[in-house]
């Protein structure tokens, strides 16, 4: 059965007190065992959260929105992977859109940060997607391979087992302008082939690819009948408990 992986990234929204009562909220809804649910909130509400669903024995995934491309040092303000993984998290998102603009951060930091987030066993979720003047001059495809390849080329596919990518247009992210399912579906075949390319056709076919890009309620039915597509990356309409739930019911 296609996997359908449900991603909520809070950005810098929540305290520690506000991202309990969604964990509440999420505790009283019957949690779909066809659909996997994972949130991504600040560093701060990790460790909180992760002790919150275990003692709730609830089935989702708690990570982290970055990682630091180092494992240890003289890095003010940063946090490493083993200090994730410590805190709780399983999975961590790397090269959001919002990092690669503006935090500047290039594919060989990201592919850093693969490394580091592998190395702590956590799931690395790498996020690739173009910009809007990039699709307008119609090079989309040479984009997601850049990203792809400048953030996986140095690994195996050994080493990428629990990859998790997301497509996520940089046109689409919190503004509202969703990709049809038509957009979604060719960028993410592309990926697909670029993976296919680099890893072979078996090992592609186990690596979920979700759509990233102003996901509300009424567009899951259509972009969820896609091949290609096995779940969304969530930000604005995952921070109210009533709109999440209603994503993952769609
Ligand atoms: C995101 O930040 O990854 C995202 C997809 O945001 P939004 O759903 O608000 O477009």
């Amino acid at each position: 059965m296609k996997r359908a992986i449900i991603v909520a990234n809070w950005k810098m929204h929540k305290t520690q007190l506000e991202a309990k009562a969604f964990l509440e909220e999420m505790a009283k809804m019957d949690l779909p065992s066809t659909k996997e649910v994972w949130i991504a909130p600040s560093y701060t509400s990790i460790s909180v959260l992760e002790e919150m669903r275990k003692n709730l024995n609830l089935s989702i995934l708690i990570g982290a929105q970055n990682v630091n491309e180092h494992n240890l040092g003289a890095f003010t303000g940063e946090i490493s992977a083993a200090q994730l993984s410590d805190a709780g998290a399983k999975f961590v998102i790397i090269g959001h859109s919002e990092r690669r603009h503006i935090y500047l951060e290039s594919d060989a930091m990201i592919e850093k940060k693969i490394a580091q987030a592998l190395n702590e066993s956590m799931i690395p979720l790498l996020c690739v997607g173009e910009t809007e003047d990039q699709r307008a001059q119609g090079v989309t495809k040479k984009i997601l391979s850049f990203q792809i390849r400048g953030a996986l080329g140095s690994f195996s596919k050994e080493d990428l087992q629990s990859l998790v990518v997301a497509y996520e247009p940089v046109w689409a992210i919190g503004t509202g302008k969703i990709a049809t399912p038509e957009i979604a579906e060719e960028a993410h075949q592309m990926i697909k082939k670029d993976l296919a390319n680099m890893f072979g056709e078996e090992f592609t076919e186990t690596v979920p690819v979700l759509y990233g890009g102003s996901v509300k309620a009424e567009s899951m039915q259509n972009l969820m009948k896609q091949r290609n597509i096995n779940g969304v990356l969530v930000g604005g309409a995952s921070l109210a408990p009533d709109t999440f739930q209603k994503i993952i019911n769609y």
